[in-house]
């Protein structure tokens, strides 16, 4: 065995004690400041603020320091799996690499420091970039516009969803159904549902692909739109996209690309020419933005000239000729869905995204996309023999392997994925997507080098023979944690959201 592979071992390093809640850090009467003695005379908050702005009790708030503090939340985030750590394999969620210089040109005082309801003519900096943004993101996917509001990749499907019921309804056409193939995120149905459509689950082959003749069987004039992720979740180019386009649109209906993968095809092909009609991007995806607790996501749309009435407002919009130069917000769009962000977005996101753009250029987003498809194909070739592989051909960015050759040692996925947290590392997706039995689904982004893919498979490679020689102990993992196995039915069932001063009592 290689001498590379990691130790057992947690590599999250934090204190081995338990860290308490910061409520249960409380002692009456500590503070984390201290202001010099009142030489004002005093007056009563009740007096000066409207009714219900004064807290009355404040009872339950923790009385620390800052060191406490300070100490307190800097121990949990030792705990934390996180990209700067190590490989982040989550398929379908792209966690790659957050590079520095996105945080550096973000923290930027300009871009900082700038109020959010600043007017137009203070923030023509910020507009010209998320002007050049744009213009980058429909470069990139072959779109005519694009918006920046949506907050997240769910978000820009509910808005790409919204425009496309607009342009039927100003048609005045009365469609009811979204079509959306059985291997998509379920986001999609989702979106389509809170558009007040069916939606039509259309089965993919047995190849794991779409097939023309199992869209045109679903394909009628009440269907609004077709909703496609291509690469699928399964890691597979959809070959057949541009006649699934054409059988769309002969009826009338428009195609939603989820563009959540498109990591995959970055430079190389662009959604807009294969007849997608709008569709979403992920900037904590495909550009470089942290996820979650990082910092919020951003989900901007894009849309063929067609659509571009319906999108959100304010717009932003680059002055010309009389009107002098520089860039506006502009409200004025009689048939928008109106607003979905409060002022411009995820600001911060959209600064991120573009410097990564800017700096890695055409060339490095292409070899983005050629490294992310190569990784997965590595990994894959590594584990084809020891996992099943359910869709056996040549993968774009990730992989689905499933627990088939385990079974008769009654290890499942989730024992593996809790296995793999004994050798620190963050699981994959698992049991996703739904149309594989004990899905395991891997995306290891272009960020990872063939060193650090080579420990990760070899980690699961060491799993698959314990599930032969030690059943059992892979099925009562993580043995290395803080905690072990969760009832997570009864966490998901009867979360603990609040804390209760007796339960530490
Ligand atoms: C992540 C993802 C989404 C949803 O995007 P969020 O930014 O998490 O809201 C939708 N579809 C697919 C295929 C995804 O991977």
């Amino acid at each position: 065995m290689s001498d590379r592979r990691t130790k057992v071992g947690n590599t999250a390093n934090g204190f081995a004690y338990e860290e308490p809640l910061i409520f249960e850090h409380s002692t009456d009467g500590r503070d984390g400041f201290s202001l010099p003695e009142l030489d004002v005379p005093p007056v009563d908050p009740t007096e000066l603020l409207p009714e219900g702005a004064v807290r009355e009790d404040l009872r339950d708030l923790p009385e620390v320091s800052e060191v406490d503090v300070v100490r307190h939340f800097t121990r949990l985030s030792t705990w934390n799996a996180a990209v700067d750590l190590g490989i982040y394999p989550l398929g379908s969620c792209t966690m790659k690499y957050n590079p520095k210089l996105n945080e550096k040109v973000a923290s930027l005082p300009g871009f900082a420091a700038a109020h959010p309801l600043a007017p137009d003519e203070l923030m023509q900096g910020f507009l010209q970039l998320c002007h050049g943004l744009e213009q980058q993101l429909a470069e990139v996917s072959g779109m005519d516009r694009v918006t920046l509001q949506p907050a997240a990749g769910a978000q820009g499907e509910l808005a790409g969803i919204m425009m496309i019921r607009a342009y039927h309804e100003h048609r005045g056409e009365k469609r009811s159904q979204v079509l959306v193939p059985d291997s998509a995120h379920g986001t999609n149905p989702a979106s389509a549902a809170l558009n007040g459509y069916s939606v039509t689950s259309i089965p993919t082959g047995e190849d794991g692909l779409l097939h023309p003749e199992a869209v045109e069987a679903a394909m009628t004039e009440e269907v609004a739109s077709l909703m496609i992720t291509n690469p699928s979740t399964l890691g597979l180019f959809e070959e057949h996209i541009a006649r699934i386009c054409e059988i769309v649109h002969a009826k009338g209906g428009l195609v939603y690309g989820d563009g959540a993968n498109l990591n995959a095809l970055l430079g190389i092909t662009r959604p807009g020419d294969l007849g997608i009609d709008v569709m979403h991007f992920n900037l904590h995806k495909t550009f470089s933005t942290p996820h979650g607790g990082g910092g919020p996501g951003a989900g901007p749309v894009g849309v063929k000239n067609i659509l571009a009435p319906y999108l959100p407002t304010p717009v932003i919009r680059k002055l010309g000729g009389d009107e002098g130069e520089g860039y506006v917000l502009d409200y004025e769009l009689p048939r928008s869905i109106g607003r979905l962000h409060g002022n411009n977005g995820n600001a911060g996101m959209l600064i991120r995204a573009y410097t990564y753009i800017r700096s890695l250029g055409p060339e490095g987003l292409k070899r983005c996309a050629e490294m992310a498809v190569l990784n997965a194909n590595y990994l894959l070739a590594r584990l084809r023999e020891h996992y099943h592989v359910p869709f056996d051909r040549p993968v774009l960015h990730e992989c689905v392997l499933s627990d088939k050759f385990l079974h008769e040692t009654g290890v499942t996925t989730l024992d593996v994925a809790k296995r793999l947290i004994d050798y620190g590392y963050h699981p994959p997706t698992v049991y996703f997507p739904l149309v594989v039995a004990g899905a395991i689904m891997i995306e290891p982004t272009e960020s990872e080098s063939v060193e650090s893919l080579d420990r990760f498979a070899e980690a699961l490679i060491a799993i698959a023979e314990e599930a032969h020689e030690d059943p059992e102990l892979v099925r009562t993992a993580p043995h290395h944690t803080r905690r072990t196995r969760l009832d997570e039915t009864r966490a998901a069932r009867h979360p603990v959201l609040r804390w209760q001063p007796e339960r530490s009592a």
